[in-house]
């Protein structure tokens, strides 16, 4: 483990705060970035549809000063775009980014997840064609992968693609699918062949929103906003150029979204321990300053104890990036901790706050909605992109070399499983 920037780190480091210093504007410690969504989503948006729009338009002037200076996309090769860098710059960038105040969510999952995906299963044509459009945010992609059905055991997916001439017609229905309503493009998988098994019957397409009969509805959260929604598709008629991959061969695409998802999502952006413990330092209890108090003092070192250790964990998983190496399920053990903290921080300070807690306050830094937004977000970060349950069968399997769950539904047709009987 290396817990410091190399000569070139620190250079690449450099370079991308000045850019940041010159374009936006540096957020304090206590206004730390608490995303709004999925991974990939939207930051969270009060004020309504025009507030929407607004944050929208913002983020896509954001994402083309991005892209005019090579930062839009540090994986992506140059003749796409993209910055041509390494891994470990990638995390550079990030680390930096959420320092500022600046929109960038609305553009995570087609260049974090679908443009790698069309890199390695696409035309040539259609790399040329969409690919610098995701890049300058021109055009926005979602990811249309869940059902009501098929969630973490996503090879259930029951969406139909029938083959009909030279064309495929979708039917069925998608959900949860972050940015949806506003998304031009989305990638998705559909069932080609029920009778062939659960993971071979699967074909990958990408398809343009507003094609007749696709209808996106916007799933109202808690928080007040609707990032994520239900998509329906009506006898939707797609071209096969729009398949990626082969016919039946659905599932390996899908791997290839969902690898680049497992980094894209592994290290949240999340409150934490400097955030709860400047906020004790305001909040008064029934004795005075929270701080003072000794089961709050108690709370904040166990939480600084916890911050740390998922800190060096964090530093593992770097490290190996700087390497080249591909982090392993350490990026499991960072969501996991991550993101359970986050709802323990924020639940602990709304209590703190007692009834103020429900109050939202631009001008009071304790209550900015940085715990309510935190508190409400991070119900949904412990099911995007893995749930709590998930990931601990992960660490169990690939850290701790526990035995595999039995799947039986692997050996049947799908069509003879219960959940593909229709
Ligand atoms: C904010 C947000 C944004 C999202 N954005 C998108 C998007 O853009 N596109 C998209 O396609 N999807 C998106 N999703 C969906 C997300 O991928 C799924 O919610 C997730 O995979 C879980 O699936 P599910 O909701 O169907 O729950 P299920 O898989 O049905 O899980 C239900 C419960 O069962 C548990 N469980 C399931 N399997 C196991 C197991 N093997 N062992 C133990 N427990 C298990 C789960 O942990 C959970 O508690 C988003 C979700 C959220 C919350």
């Amino acid at each position: 483990m290396d817990f410091n920037d190399t000569s070139k780190e620190s250079e690449f480091r450099s370079k991308v705060r000045s850019f940041l210093d010159q374009n936006t504007e540096k957020r304090s410690s206590s206004s730390k970035k608490v995303q709004g969504g999925a991974p990939g989503a939207p930051e969270t948006v009060q004020g309504g549809k025009s507030a929407e729009e607004d944050a929208l338009q913002k983020a896509k002037e954001w994402q083309r000063k991005k892209a005019e200076a090579g930062f839009a996309a540090i994986l992506w090769p140059k003749e796409f775009g993209g910055y041509g860098g390494s891994p470990i710059e990638q995390v550079i960038y990030q680390q930096e980014e959420q320092n500022y105040f600046v929109h960038s969510g609305y553009f995570e999952i087609g260049i974090g997840m679908l443009g790698p995906t069309m890199m390695v299963w696409g035309k040539e044509e259609d790399k040329k064609r969409y690919l610098p459009k995701m890049i300058t945010g021109e055009e926005i992609w979602c990811q249309l992968f869940s059902e009501p059905s098929a969630g973490s055991d996503l090879a259930g997916i029951r969406m139909k693609a029938e083959k009909d001439g030279d064309d495929w017609i979708l039917n069925g229905q998608k959900v949860w699918t972050s940015g949806a309503h506003f998304s031009d493009y989305g990638m998705i998988v559909a069932r080609s062949d029920p009778s062939a098994l659960k993971h071979k019957g699967l074909t990958y397409f990408f398809v343009d929103m507003k094609t007749e009969g696709i209808e996106a509805k916007p799933i109202k959260q808690i928080s007040g906003t609707a990032n994520f929604n239900e998509v329906f598709f009506n006898n939707v008629r797609i071209p096969d150029s729009q398949r990626l991959g082969a016919e039946g061969e659905g599932w390996k695409v899908a791997l290839t979204t969902l690898m680049n998802e497992r980094l894209a999502v592994g290290d949240p952006p999340g409150l934490d321990f400097d955030q709860i413990f400047e906020a004790t330092k305001e909040i008064e209890v029934e004795d005075g300053l929270a701080i003072k108090n000794s089961e709050v003092r108690q709370k904040m070192a166990d939480w600084y104890v916890q911050s740390r250790g998922l800190q060096y964990t964090k530093y593992r998983s770097i490290t190996a990036l700087s390497k080249g190496q591909t982090p392993g399920p350490e990026l499991s053990i960072s969501k996991l901790v991550t993101a359970s903290k986050m709802q323990d921080v924020s639940s602990y300070a709304l209590d703190l706050m007692d009834m103020s807690g429900a109050i939202h306050n631009e001008k009071n830094p304790i209550l900015k909605n940085l715990f309510q937004n935190g508190y409400f977000f991070s119900a949904a970060m412990r099911i995007a992109g893995g749930t709590d349950e998930v990931l601990r069968n992960i660490i169990a399997e690939r850290v701790l070399g526990l035995p595999q769950d039995e799947r039986p539904d692997k050996k049947l047709p799908f069509n003879e499983l219960p959940s593909g009987k229709n």
